[in-house]
C-alpha cells in the first residue's frame, strides 16, 4: 500500500521535534549538530530570536492579503534587496524553482519585447540544479530528473561544466541567456572560478545576451559575501534567490536590472502567495542581519577556521576523504568511500551533513555556528570517518 505521504523521498531515520541554533533535537532529547541547515535554508540557525519575533509579530497582525493590494513588508524587503545588490527590481516567489520559472520567462519576454521572439534558448551546464518544475528540470537536463516526465520544455542547450571552449560556439541567434550557479550545490559544491564568471559576463556582453545567476543555494551570505557573484566583481542581469532568504520560511525571489525586467509589465506574471506578509517580514529580519558587514566578516573568519580543520580531517583519513572544496560556509568533501556511508556514519555520531553529486558530502552549517561548534563538528566527523570502512 502506498504511504500516505507520496513516497518521493528516501528519508534518514531521524525525526526532529525541536531546533536551537546549530542543533536539532529528537523527542528523546538526542541532539544532532546540524551542518545541513535544512539544505542551506536555516541560514541563521533554528529558532533565531529575531526571526521568531518577526514571524510571530506578523502572525498576530496579518497573514495574507494577495497581491491585489499593496503589501508593506514586501515593499520593505524589495527595497532592502535593491539597496544591497545590482538589482533594480524584485519579484517574490515561495521557492527556488518558482524563481527559475520566472527567470526563464523574463529572459524570453525581454527578447520578445525587443522584437526578437526567436531568442528563447538558454545555455545551462551539466551538474546544475535549478529545481523540480518543468522549466527547472529542463534547464538542468539530467537524466535522473527528466526521465519519464514526457515532453520537456524546449529551448535549453546543455554544455559540459568546465568546457570553456564550448561556450562561445554554442551561442546562436536563438540564444537569450546563459544560466549558471556561481557555486554548484546539488552538483557537489563546485565553485565557478572568479575568472570564469568574469569570462561569462564578458561573453554575454560581447554577444548581447543576458546572464542569469542561480544563487538559490550559494546566496544570502553563504559564501561570505551577500551574494556569491560579488567575489568575481561582476553583476548578473537576472538572479534567482530562495533558501536562506527566508531563514526557514518558504520564500524566494527573482532580482533583475530594470533593463532585463522591462518585458514584465502588469499582468505578465503573478503569484497568489509570493511576497506575502509573513514571508517578507521574516525576509526583512534575515536581510537586516546578513547585510551587516560585521556579520559577513564573522562568516568569513569562521569559514577559514572550518576550512583549515576540514583540511586536517581529510589529511587524517586519506582512505575515506579525497579533498575539500567550496566557498565560505558552503563546503564539500569529495569522498573516496561512498558518500552516503559517511553521511550515515555522521548520523551515528550525532552530526548532520548532506550528500551531493560527484560523491561529495555537503557542509552548509548555519552562518551563526560558533567556533566551539565548529571544533565539535569536526571532532564528530573525525569519529564518523573512523567508523567508515574503506
Ligand atoms: C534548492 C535549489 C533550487 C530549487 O529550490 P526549491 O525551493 O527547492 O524549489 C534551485 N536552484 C538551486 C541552485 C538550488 O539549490
Amino acid at each position: 500500500m502506498i504511504a500516505s505521504v507520496l513516497p518521493t523521498y528516501s528519508r534518514a531515520p531521524m525525526t526532529f521535534v525541536k531546533g536551537e541554533g546549530s542543533w536539532l533535537i529528537e523527542a528523546d532529547g538526542r541532539r544532532f549538530l546540524d551542518l545541513g541547515a535544512g539544505i542551506a535554508v536555516n541560514a541563521l540557525g533554528h529558532a533565531h530570536p529575531a526571526l521568531t519575533e518577526a514571524l510571530t509579530d506578523q502572525a498576530g497582525t496579518l497573514w495574507h492579503t494577495s497581491n491585489l493590494y499593496h503589501i508593506p513588508q514586501q515593499q520593505a524587503l524589495a527595497d532592502k534587496l535593491v539597496d544591497a545588490t545590482f538589482a533594480d527590481t524584485v519579484f517574490f516567489t515561495n521557492s527556488g524553482t518558482e524563481a527559475c520559472e520566472l527567470a526563464v520567462k523574463m529572459a524570453r519576454k525581454y527578447w520578445y519585447d525587443k522584437g526578437q521572439p526567436d531568442k528563447v534558448d538558454i545555455i545551462t551546464f551539466s551538474g546544475s540544479f535549478h529545481g523540480r518544475s518543468s522549466a527547472g528540470i529542463a534547464a538542468a537536463g539530467s537524466e535522473k530528473m527528466i526521465k519519464g516526465f514526457g515532453p520537456l520544455l524546449p529551448g535549453f542547450t546543455h554544455l559540459t561544466f568546465g568546457d570553456h571552449d564550448a561556450i562561445a560556439p554554442a551561442i546562436t541567434d536563438a540564444t537569450a541567456a546563459i544560466l549558471i550557479e556561481p557555486v554548484q550545490g546539488e552538483g557537489g559544491i563546485i565553485p565557478v572560478p572568479d575568472q570564469c564568471l568574469k569570462g561569462l559576463r564578458d561573453l554575454c556582453d560581447e554577444r548581447g545576451i543576458l546572464l542569469i545567476l542561480d544563487e538559490v543555494q550559494c546566496g544570502v551570505g553563504r559564501t561570505g559575501k551577500l551574494f556569491a557573484h560579488e567575489w568575481a566583481g561582476i553583476e548578473p542581469d537576472i538572479m534567482m534567490v530562495a533558501k536562506g532568504i527566508g531563514g526557514g520560511f518558504p520564500l524566494g525571489a527573482v532580482l533583475a536590472t530594470e533593463e532585463a525586467a522591462s518585458g514584465m509589465t502588469a499582468g505578465t506574471h503573478g503569484s497568489t502567495y509570493g511576497g506575502n506578509p509573513l514571508g517578507c517580514a521574516v525576509g526583512c529580519a534575515v536581510m537586516d542581519i546578513v547585510t551587516d558587514p560585521d556579520f559577513l566578516a564573522e562568516v568569513n573568519r569562521k569559514a577559514g577556521l572550518l576550512r583549515q580543520k576540514l583540511e586536517g580531517l581529510v589529511a587524517s583519513h586519506p582512505d575515506v576523504f579525497d579533498f575539500v572544496r567550496g566557498s565560505g560556509l558552503m563546503m564539500g568533501i569529495k569522498c573516496k568511500v561512498t558518500n552516503t556511508d559517511v553521511v550515515n556514519a555522521g548520523y551515528d555520531n550525532d552530526v548532520i551533513t548532506v550528500p551531493a553529486a560527484d560523491n561529495t558530502i555537503r557542509l552548509l552549517p548555519p552562518l551563526t555556528i560558533t567556533d566551539s561548534e565548529i571544533d565539535d563538528a569536526v571532532a564528530r566527523l573525525d569519529k564518523a570517518a573512523t567508523c567508515v570502512v574503506p
